[in-house]
């Protein structure tokens, strides 16, 4: 990859892209990556209708969840507190950071270990732990990478795939202590692996993510496939999870389906290598697990995005990154041009209600509405409707229906000279006699409006003019002439069905 890298902001996006376009290296690698990914799903769901009924079912899942969210989170903290589960919930990143920094502080901890969790790169925990004297140590070997390259995630289910061996050779052999520089893959997962092994031991507080939240059961249930999640929830004698909390599940059963349509869409594999189902911390009569077990559930927009109809399915996501694989956009301009946690078409439709529409509405229009998103998604989210509504959304301040929150930053795609034409025109309609005047003055303007070389200035005078009538006699009424040229056009048809 090249010296100066994209940077951590969407309103960079074009630039970030530009950037990684002219970079033949880190394209050839997402490309390779994506079509590998492709394959792999691909060749797990052979049969397109059992595929199908698949995927009806996890959307009824989900959809099911979410129409009963407020009570499904009541429920779920009642049964976790009931298991010895400590809840905690956070409006925002600062809430989250502080409840984290709190329970570390109570233990005298200055360091973590984290396995894999994108709601955690959502706050900047480790950022945030830094600046307040705890280190937070990554342990899933992508993110172990990145953060010893001081790089971010490009992809949220692979999120070092931007980095080739070489550059990992490279990584490990400056960074870790008597790592010795080679390019063999299985030699530095070794090395990688050894490095990370003595921290779990040594560290008193594990962090991780949470796939799946089971109200009755009030269980947390992570999907992994390195071992390192259940190594950050099982050997320290403090575990935190953090998650969104529309992650919620009514059933255990529930779950099934969920899970057997992530880990095809995600990694292409019928099943991970571990399903970490916790409802506690350890028992008296248990010879391990963490001693304290807390959940922090995150807000940070997503209430927002649920009590708006037009966004709601949003919060269906179960993260398998399909989506993104999938879109010709993100293959070519790879997950760090988005600037943002979330990269890729899933990205495009939550970053807007975590961050606010003013720093993210380039994101909805990095797509060309191909459709093959929407075809993947393994819960249906209907993302190309979704990029449309956001685009909507991003030029128009006013919310969709009465009642509905406005989603930060609604409007702030609108130039100023859109601003001041539709308040003109509003002004106009507002006001007859201002409008009669206005339909005077317009037509005796028209040696005003420019004529282009290709159509002449008679052309475009006559465009000009006939502008100015069809406004005239459209707003007029639609009283008169438009109408009974309206009844004219639909007679023959009327004759037709006699
Ligand atoms: S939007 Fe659908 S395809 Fe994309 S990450 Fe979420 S569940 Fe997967």
């Amino acid at each position: 990859m090249s010296a100066t890298r994209p940077v951590a902001d969407p309103t960079a996006f074009k630039d970030n892209a530009r950037l990684v376009l002219a970079d033949p290296v880190l394209r050839r690698s997402f490309r390779g990556a994506m079509d590998f990914l492709m394959d792999k799903r691909s060749a797990q769901f052979p049969d397109a209708e059992a595929f199908e009924r698949l995927r009806g079912l996890g959307e009824r899942v989900r959809q099911h969840a979410l129409a009963q969210l407020p009570d499904l989170l009541e429920r779920l903290e009642a049964n976790l507190t009931a298991n010895g589960i400590r809840v905690h919930w956070a409006e925002n990143a600062e809430d989250a950071n502080r409840i984290f920094l709190s329970i570390a502080r109570s233990h005298g901890a200055t360091r973590m270990v984290k396995g894999k969790s994108m709601v955690s790169e959502e706050i900047e925990l480790n950022h945030r732990m830094a600046e307040a004297g705890v280190e937070c140590v990554e342990t899933d070997m992508g993110e172990y990478i990145l953060q010893l390259d001081d790089d971010r995630p490009s992809h949220i289910i692979m999120p070092a795939i931007h980095k080739t061996k070489e550059d990992v050779a490279r990584i490990f052999a400056d960074r870790i202590p008597d790592a010795p520089y080679t390019e063999d893959v299985n030699e530095l997962i070794a090395i990688g692996r050894q490095a990370l092994r003595n921290l779990f031991r040594d560290t008193p507080i594990g962090v991780s993510g949470v796939n799946f939240l089971v109200a009755e059961t009030g269980s947390l249930v992570l999907v992994e496939n390195e071992g390192n999640g259940r190594m950050s929830t099982t050997v320290p004698d403090v575990h935190i999870a953090i998650t969104g909390l529309e992650k919620v599940v009514e059933k255990l059963e529930h779950v099934v389906p969920l899970f057997a349509l992530l880990t095809r869409s995600a990694t292409g594999q019928a099943v991970t290598t571990y399903l970490n189902v916790i409802s506690g911390p350890r028992r008296p009569d248990e010879k391990d697990g963490p001693r304290e077990v807390h959940l922090i559930l995150l807000d940070n927009g997503r209430t927002q995005a649920y009590r708006d109809e037009r966004f709601r399915a949003t919060l269906q996501c179960i993260r398998c990154g399909a989506c993104m694989n999938h879109c010709p956009v993100y293959a070519r301009v790879g997950g760090l041009s988005y600037g943002t946690t979330y990269p890729g078409p899933i990205g495009a439709i939550i970053e807007p209600h975590l961050l606010g529409l003013a720093s993210t509405r380039d994101l909805p229009t990095a797509s060309s509405l191909c459709g093959a998103c929407g075809e993947v998604c393994p819960v249906r989210i209907p993302i190309p409707d979704m990029l449309m509504r956001l685009r909507e959304a991003a030029r128009h301040e006013a919310p969709s229906a009465a009642g509905t929150p406005a989603l930060k930053g609604q409007g702030a795609a609108r130039t100023i000279g859109e601003t001041l034409a539709w308040k003109g025109w509003r002004l106009l309609y507002a006001h007859p006699a201002l409008y009669r005047l206005f339909a005077w003055i317009a037509p005796r303007l028209r040696g005003l409006a420019p004529a282009t070389r290709q159509d002449g200035p008679g052309r475009a005078r006559r465009c000009g003019r006939r502008a100015v009538r069809c406004a005239s006699s459209w707003r007029s009424g639609v009283t008169g002439g438009h109408r009974a040229d309206r009844e004219q056009r639909r007679r023959p048809a009327t004759e037709m069905r006699r």
